[in-house]
C-alpha cells in the first residue's frame, strides 16, 4: 500500500480503479512504416471506432440537449467521411512512408490553417471541428479511443489537472473521484466534483502521478486528502465503513425534504442550487433547492464547438425555465476567458488570464455575441420566473451599458411581436473588490446582489484561483472578504435590492450564521449541500 496526500476538496469516500486521464493532444511521433497497406487498414479501423463514438456521443447528446446541439456530431461523422481529407492521409502515408497518427496530424494541421484563414466565419469555425475529429481518430489509433478506460467499469480519474473544457467531455456516469496532481479548491473541476456528490481531492503532487497506472486500485477519502493506492486489507476495509456511515449521514439529511430554511428564532432564507448545465435540473429537484441561484450558462459555450445559435441557447434557458415550473432561475450571462477557454472565440494568448479579457469584458467587446445571449433569455422568459445576472463587473458605466443592451433587446423583440416577461429581475455578481466597495452606487440600478466568492476571494487576496501555489496563502474566512460582504448586504439593502451568496462559500456552515446576522437573503450552493445548508440554518439561533 502507499499513501498520498492531497487537500480534500468534497467530502466522500471512493473505492474503485484507476483511470489516468489522457489529454487527447499527445505529442504524435513520425515513426518509419514499411508496410503501409496495414497502417491504412489501422487508419480504417481507427476512423470505424470514432465514427461509433460520434454517433454514440449523438445519441447521447440528442436526448439530453436536443437535435440542434446535438448537430455537431453528425457533422464531425460527414467530416470523418470527407474525400480530400482522407486522400491527404492515405498520400502522406504512401509518399513519406510514415505512421497514420503523423499523417493524420499533418493533415488536421493543414485542413485547420486552411479553414482558419478563410473569409466565411462558419468556415472558419471549421477549423477547430477538423482538430477535433483528428485527435479523436489519434486516440482510437493509439487505442486511447476512451479516456476513462474502455468498459463501463466507474473509475477514479487522475490526472495532472483537468480544465472546464476536458471535466465537460467526461463521461460522468462514469466518474467515482477525481484526484490531480495540481490544482486548487476553487478550480471549475473542485465544484463539478462537488455537483456530482463524488469525491475530490487536488494537490496530490508529481510523486503522485508517477506512481498510478491504469487498473491500479485506490481508495481515495475526500475528507482528509488521502489516496491509498492498492489498500491494505485494514484500510479497506475501514474506508468502507466510513463510506457506509458518510451515505447513512446524506441520507439522514433526506428527512429535511420539503422542510423550510427556518432558523430557531423564525428567520426565512432562500436556498438555491448552482448549476452549470441543463442535466443538473434532476439534482436540483431530487435535493429540493427553492430555485437555481446561478446557471453557468458558460457550459453551453463549452459543451459546443462553434457559437451556440440564439435558437439552441433559447432551447436550453427555456428547459431550465419550465423544469422550474414557476421557481426562481437565475442564469449568469457569458462568463468565458481565465480558466474558462473556447478555442473558436479566438482569444489571444495573455500574461495574466485572471486579470484579463473575460466575461462581462468581451460580451460589451462583442456586442453581437452579447445579444445574441441577450435575446435567447428574454425568449425563455415567457416560460417561467427568470432573474438574469452579469459576470465580473466592476464599474457604473459597464452596468450602464449592459441596462441599455437589455432595452434595445427588449424593444426589439416587442417590434418583432415576441413575447418576453416584463418581470425578468436584474442583478450582478460582486466578486471584484471594486463593486463590493461602490456597492452603494451599483444597488440603486439592480434588483440583487449575488456574491461570486470564488473571485472575490482570489480578486481581494491576490491569489490566482488557478494557481496551486498561493493555495496555502488562501484564507476564505479573511476579514476582507467577510467585510466587503458585510458593506454589499447594508448598500443593497438600502437601496431595494436583495442580495445572495453564489460562490464555493455560500455552502460553508461554519459561516452560516454569520451570514444570516449580514442580512443575506439567498444562499445558493451545490444541489448537494442544500440540505445541508437547511440544516445549518435550521441549527441557528439569532435571538442569543
Ligand atoms: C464566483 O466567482 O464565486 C462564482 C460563483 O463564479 P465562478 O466560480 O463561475 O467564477
Ligand atoms: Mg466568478
Amino acid at each position: 500500500m502507499t499513501i498520498f496526500n492531497g487537500k480534500g476538496v468534497y467530502g466522500a469516500v471512493a473505492l474503485g480503479r484507476i483511470s489516468v486521464f489522457k489529454r487527447r493532444e499527445a505529442a504524435v511521433k513520425r515513426l518509419h512504416i514499411e508496410d503501409t497497406e496495414a497502417e491504412k487498414a489501422r487508419l480504417a479501423a481507427a476512423k470505424e471506432a470514432a465514427t461509433a463514438q460520434l454517433q454514440e456521443i449523438y445519441d447521447k447528446a440528442l436526448k439530453e440537449v436536443g437535435e440542434q446541439n446535438a448537430q455537431i456530431f453528425e457533422i464531425h461523422m460527414m467530416m470523418i467521411e470527407d474525400d480530400d481529407y482522407n486522400e491527404s492521409i492515405e498520400s502522406i502515408i504512401d509518399t513519406q512512408s510514415v505512421n497514420a497518427e503523423y499523417a493524420v496530424a499533418v493533415t488536421a494541421d493543414n485542413f485547420a490553417e486552411m479553414f482558419a484563414s478563410m473569409e466565411d466565419a462558419y468556415m472558419q469555425a471549421r477549423s477547430a471541428d477538423v482538430r477535433d475529429i483528428s485527435n479523436r481518430i489519434i486516440a482510437c489509433l493509439s487505442d486511447e479511443g476512451n479516456d476513462e478506460g474502455g468498459s463501463d467499469e466507474k473509475v477514479i480519474i487522475c490526472a495532472d489537472d483537468l480544465a472546464p473544457s476536458e471535466t465537460v467531455l467526461l463521461d460522468k456516469d462514469r466518474v467515482l473521484a477525481f484526484v490531480t496532481a495540481y490544482g486548487s479548491s476553487n478550480s471549475h473541476t473542485a465544484i463539478l466534483a462537488r455537483n456530482m456528490n463524488i469525491p475530490a481531492i487536488i494537490g496530490a503532487g508529481d510523486d503522485f502521478l508517477k506512481a498510478v497506472s491504469d487498473g491500479m486500485f485506490a481508495a481515495v477519502d475526500g475528507y482528509t486528502g488521502e489516496i491509498f493506492i492498492e489498500p491494505d486489507d485494514e484500510t479497506r476495509t475501514r474506508l468502507e465503513k466510513k463510506q457506509r456511515e458518510d451515505e447513512e449521514k446524506k441520507r439522514l439529511l433526506q428527512d429535511l425534504k420539503g422542510k423550510e430554511n427556518v432558523t430557531l428564532d423564525g428567520t426565512k432564507i432562500n436556498i438555491y442550487a448552482n448549476i452549470g448545465g441543463v442535466d443538473h435540473i434532476g439534482a436540483v429537484l431530487a435535493n429540493d433547492a427553492g430555485g437555481i441561484g446561478l446557471f453557468r450558462s458558460e457550459f453551453l459555450y463549452l459543451e459546443s464547438s462553434d457559437y451556440p445559435t440564439e435558437d439552441q441557447q433559447f432551447a436550453a434557458y427555456k428547459k431550465v425555465l419550465e423544469s422550474m415550473a414557476g421557481k426562481k432561475v437565475i442564469i449568469r450571462t457569458l462568463d468565458i476567458g481565465a480558466d474558462k477557454q473556447v478555442d473558436y472565440f479566438g482569444l489571444a494568448k495573455e500574461e495574466n488570464p485572471a486579470l484579463g479579457f473575460r466575461a462581462i469584458r468581451i460580451c460589451l467587446t462583442r456586442p453581437e455575441i452579447f445579444k445574441t445571449q441577450l435575446r435567447a433569455l428574454y425568449r425563455a422568459s415567457a416560460f417561467g420566473n427568470l432573474g438574469i445576472m452579469f459576470p465580473m463587473i466592476t464599474s457604473v458605466s459597464e452596468l450602464e451599458k449592459i441596462m441599455e443592451m437589455c432595452s434595445k433587446v427588449k424593444g426589439e423583440l416587442k417590434a418583432e411581436g415576441i413575447a418576453f416577461s416584463e418581470k425578468v429581475e436584474l442583478g450582478i455578481m460582486i466578486e471584484t473588490p471594486a463593486a463590493a466597495v461602490i456597492s452603494d452606487r451599483l444597488a440603486p440600478m439592480v434588483d440583487f446582489f449575488s456574491v461570486g466568492t470564488n473571485d472575490l476571494t482570489q480578486y481581494t487576496l491576490a491569489c490566482d484561483r488557478q494557481n496551486a501555489a498561493v493555495e496555502q496563502f488562501v484564507d476564505t474566512h479573511h476579514e476582507a472578504i467577510l467585510r466587503l460582504i458585510e458593506m454589499s448586504a447594508k448598500n443593497a439593502h438600502a437601496n431595494g435590492a436583495w442580495i445572495g451568496i453564489c460562490g464555493e462559500l455560500a455552502a460553508d456552515t461554519s459561516l452560516t450564521e454569520t451570514f444570516l446576522r449580514m442580512g443575506i437573503d439567498e444562499l445558493s450552493v451545490s444541489p448537494t449541500f442544500v440540505l445541508k445548508v437547511r440544516d445549518a440554518v435550521r441549527h441557528t439561533d439569532l435571538s442569543k
